[in-house]
């Protein structure tokens, strides 16, 4: 090491924070790799197959209802691999109730919280409140285009409302997600499609709320976040050196085996350009051509590890 080297090595010591300090091993991502959108499956054999054909380290599980035996069972055949968020129907009057009790059973967030109300309504106004008590983020599903006749919206008025609940709620930590939140990274989107194609034309909502609001984070996984991604190479590349304290990598792929064997996207007609695609593996390949090493290591590992709290 010669003394440039050597002064280098100090000055990153001394900025770089204890959690981007390798201690998992690098993997052929180059980079430990953690999915923070990934739905608890029935068998446990079926989740860590996900995760092995994938190249991903740990995962974040994403469960609804009483969960706590089969998370338990899943730590203890892989330990240290999984952490887990619970979610709960926010219209019933139990749910706070429901959803502090997952916390303490070691629940490390709420989501992912996908139901039929209004994202600045009371159901959800009361989790935001009660996620800042507890000092856990709460992860939310926006939609507004049906995939399908009949789907449904979920958390919505996205676009028009959200900023005002960013406001209202300065020690709630919110990660968004899906096709609202994705779509409007560019600033002529209307709701027309659920996925929308295209350059993406600059200062759309998510983006600049990604800016502007400490508590706002974004999480890139599925076919809402892949697409958004893979539209405009020059947007991304930049998007990602701008927001990259703010991204988290999640895949909330469903494919068998890490390789897109199965079906990766539950059928969604809409998402069909990710048919027979492992979601984790199309996500992170866009991640690693658009972002240097450093930066790509904040999106899949860092970032998830220091929101968390928890060690590498
Ligand atoms: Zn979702
Ligand atoms: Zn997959």
């Amino acid at each position: 090491m010669n003394r440039r080297e050597f002064l280098e090595a100090v000055t990153a010591a001394a900025v770089v924070p204890a959690f981007a300090l390798q201690r998992a091993p690098a993997n052929e991502w180059g980079s430990p790799v953690f999915d923070l959108h990934f739905h608890l499956r029935q068998q446990p054999a079926g989740t860590l197959a996900h995760l092995d054909g994938a190249g991903v380290t740990k995962a974040n599980l994403l469960t609804r209802g009483a969960v706590l035996e089969r998370v338990k069972a899943l730590q203890a055949a892989a330990p240290g691999r999984f952490t887990w968020f619970n979610s709960y129907d926010v219209t019933q009057p139990d749910a706070e109730q429901v959803l502090t009790q997952a916390v303490k059973d070691g629940a490390q967030g709420f989501g992912e919280m996908k139901f039929h109300v209004a994202a600045d309504g009371p159901e959800l106004r009361r989790v935001y409140a009660l996620a800042a008590d507890l000092r856990v983020p709460i992860l939310i599903h926006f939609q507004e285009v049906d995939h399908f006749p009949n789907e449904g919206t979920w958390s919505t008025g996205f676009a028009k409302t959200f900023e005002s609940v960013l406001k209202a709620y300065p020690k709630t930590t919110f990660i968004g997600h899906a096709d609202a939140f994705w779509a409007n990274v560019s600033a002529d989107y209307h709701n027309e499609a659920a996925y929308p194609a295209g350059p993406i034309k600059r200062g759309g909502v998510t983006d600049r709320w990604l800016g502007a609001h400490p508590n706002l984070f974004a999480d890139m996984s599925a076919n809402s976040g892949n697409n958004a991604l893979s539209r405009d190479p020059e947007f991304t590349t930049e998007f990602l050196k701008r927001h990259q304290d703010k991204l988290l990598f999640g895949s909330d792929c469903g494919c068998s085996d890490g390789h897109g064997g199965g079906v990766s996207q539950s059928n969604n007609p809409a998402a069909s350009r990710l048919a027979g695609k492992c979601v984790a593996r199309e996500t992170l390949t866009v991640l690693k051509r658009s972002a240097s090493d450093d930066i790509f290591r904040k999106l899949v590992w860092g970032n998830v590890h220091t929101l968390l709290r928890i060690p590498d």
